[in-house]
């Protein structure tokens, strides 16, 4: 290519456009008739001179907007992407704080400093174990705060053990590499802890996907209609090794009772509750 050809070159990359109300400067160079910045430059080249289109202020203005509106697209794409891997229905991309019914504020308040403080609950291997009664908005909570993280673009996977075990039934997923798969996710979130068929498999499976996201030593959200003190003290001791395992990482938080219950309910956890602002 010859040096004309690469000054040709550069000038076409300039995303310059002209405008009626350009008009030509004392200099002979084009200027733009809203910033009265030259939209034009000359390059002295020694042994020749060449006029080059160049961006004025509206035209970077102009630039600078269309590369935020394609971040702004591609940040979407990219969240949008991690929600579609991380949620089991599409009905779930909109239970956000945003969506919340402000029944529980203390709650979707907490759920929100778990949000802003995710860093330090991952360096601090600490999840928490939302527990209630049936419609009290645990599952709403947790898969708020996972889409809020999804949002900052933390990978997130929402599940439940029963789902775990029906694709576990389908011999295309190894055990193994299903269960590290998991813990890509910087939070995990399995859904209705206690509600799965009590049989023995089910029971190694509940255990595998603790122990191994335990293991990892990444954050747990799990939601249960289970009592707090059927957690502490299981009916089934082979159920003990598993929940031992999940009040080690997972600060339980009651989750239809009064505030005042809720200060109560976890003395040993206080570093916890104050990062969620509960006491
Ligand atoms: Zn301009």
């Amino acid at each position: 290519m010859d040096m004309h050809a690469i000054i040709g070159t550069i000038a076409e990359r300039v995303p310059t456009t002209f405008d009626p109300t350009d008009y030509v400067g004392d200099d002979g160079l084009i200027y733009c008739g809203h910033c009265n910045v030259a939209k034009e430059t000359t390059l002295d080249f020694g042994f020749m001179k060449r006029k080059v289109p160049c961006i004025c202020n509206c035209g970077k203005q102009r630039r600078d907007a269309n590369d935020r509106k394609r971040n702004a697209e591609q940040e979407h794409m990219r969240v949008k992407g991690l929600q579609e891997l991380g949620l089991p229905g599409r009905e779930l991309y909109n239970w956000t704080f945003e969506n919340d019914d402000g029944r529980d504020p203390d709650l979707i308040n907490a759920m929100r400093k778990f949000v802003e403080q995710f860093d330090w609950f991952y360096k601090n291997k600490k999840g928490l174990l939302l527990w209630g009664g049936t419609g009290s908005g645990k599952s709403f909570a947790a898969i708020a705060a996972a889409n809020a993280l999804m949002r900052l673009e933390r990978p997130c996977l929402v599940t439940s053990f029963t789902r775990i075990a029906h694709k576990l039934s389908d011999q295309r997923y190894g055990k193994q590499d299903y269960l590290d798969n998991l813990n890509t996710f910087d939070l995990l979130v399995m859904d209705d802890l206690g509600a799965e068929r009590n049989s023995e498999y089910m029971q190694e499976i509940v255990f595998d996907v603790i122990n191994t996201r335990y293991n990892s030593g990444k954050p747990l959200i799990i939601t249960t209609n289970l009592t707090i003190e059927e957690i502490k003290k299981p009916a089934e001791m082979s159920n003990a090794r598993i929940y031992d395992r999940i009040l080690e990482r997972c600060v339980p938080i009651p989750v239809n009772g009064a505030s005042r219950r809720r200060i109560k309910a976890a003395e040993d956890y206080c570093e916890v509750q104050r990062k969620l602002g509960l006491i």
